[in-house]
């Protein structure tokens, strides 16, 4: 039996086909989200080339800030209890992950069944999201995937001392004046994500494995830093983008069995 999971972002949508709520037959991520033409792309994309076509799907259920604009769906699922379903199924020993997207994060803490203990969210404010790290790597001219690559190269880390991404974004247009390097700027801004993001992790109970998900975690500056100031180890996934699709396909699949 085949289910689909979709997660629409706010800044890119993604969909898991898998089959008998275990395999994972195909995904596809695309950085376009909610409100734009991602998730009927991604619909195109999953269903072009066969061999499974929209008929076979048993059941969808969606997921993400966008998951009400999907006219299609069979369901709506929380991105928390996606997340928490998702990494259970691809890493069992993952007890709290930290969930870096484009407009938000989420430190989750989930038992040992993939169930969700308690969670925590800032998504009122960019400060610490990746929309943070894509104003600033569009302000020192650099494609936000090559941000990892600018950090490593660092020998003297800049402070940012500005969590607010509007104060931040002049900060750094002062310090590429006064001729920083743009390798520590960049790691400065990534120690600042992480330290934002960890004010949200220390409200859980912060048992290992820790994991790193959301588009973020593909910036390897922020697992970098994540790791220094953790002192831990920090697990990803080798798509850390898809992992609330891979839950949402996962209900579907328990849904469709119930029926
Ligand atoms: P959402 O689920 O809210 O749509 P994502 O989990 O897709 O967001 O995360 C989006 C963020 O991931 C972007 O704002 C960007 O900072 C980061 N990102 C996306 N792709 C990459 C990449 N290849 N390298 C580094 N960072 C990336």
């Amino acid at each position: 039996m085949y289910t689909l999971g979709i997660d629409i972002g706010s800044a890119s949508s993604k969909a898991v086909l898998m089959e008998d709520g275990e395999k994972i037959r195909r995904h596809f991520v695309i950085q376009a989200g909610t409100g734009t033409s991602g998730p009927d792309k991604l619909l195109d994309l999953m269903f072009r080339d066969g061999p499974v076509s929209r008929d076979d799907i048993a059941r969808t259920v969606v997921t993400g800030y966008g998951r009400y604009s999907l006219e299609s769906a069979d369901g709506q699922i929380s991105e928390i209890s996606c997340q928490a379903k998702g990494i259970h199924h691809l890493l069992p020993g993952a007890r709290t992950v930290l969930d870096i997207g484009g407009q938000d994060v989420k430190a989750i803490s989930i038992g040992p069944r993939g169930n969700v203990l308690s969670f925590y969210m800032n998504d009122k404010c960019a400060a610490g999201t990746g929309r943070f790290i894509d104003t600033m790597a569009k302000v020192m001219e650099i494609d936000v995937s090559q941000m990892g690559d600018y950090d490593e190269k660092s020998e003297d880390p800049v402070t940012v001392s500005s969590t607010c991404t509007v104060f931040a974004e002049s900060e750094v247009i002062s310090l590429l004046s006064q001729k920083k390097n743009k390798e520590d700027i960049i790691r400065g801004l990534h120690r600042s994500v992480v330290s934002r993001a960890l004010g949200l992790m220390y409200r859980t109970s912060m048992e290992e494995d820790f994991v790193l998900t959301g588009g973020v975690a593909l910036n390897k500056g922020v697992l970098r830093a994540l790791k220094e100031e953790l002192d831990r180890p920090v697990y990803i996934t080798e798509e850390p983008q898809i992992s609330a699709a891979v839950g949402a396909a996962l209900f579907a699949w328990e849904q469709a069995n119930k029926k």
